[in-house]
């Protein structure tokens, strides 16, 4: 468990629906299509792994209510 230093971006992969709204609305685009399929066969998105300021943007255009979970600067996350 860590405490966050940044905002960070969670995409639950088998929520995900690959339709690539978070994608196509993020301003600091730091979401990509993963090469790896999840359960239902499409590709999840992910964040890439910096970058994200927690605007929540890709929270809003996200049509999967559990997919994304934004974690503000200070949270606990598991990594
Ligand atoms: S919270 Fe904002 S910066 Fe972070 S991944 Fe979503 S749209 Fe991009
Ligand atoms: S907007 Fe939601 S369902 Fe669409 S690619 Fe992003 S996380 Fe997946």
């Amino acid at each position: 468990m860590v405490i966050l230093t940044e905002p960070k971006v969670v995409i639950s992969p088998e929520h995900c629906k690959s339709c690539g709204m978070c994608i196509q609305f993020c301003p600091a685009q730091v979401l990509e299509l993963s090469q790896e399929f999840n359960q239902m066969g499409y590709h999840p998105a992910r964040y890439t792994g910096s970058g994200c300021t927690g605007c929540g943007i890709c929270y809003y255009a996200c049509p999967e209510p559990k997919a994304i979970t934004i974690l503000r600067k200070g949270c606990t996350a598991d990594d």
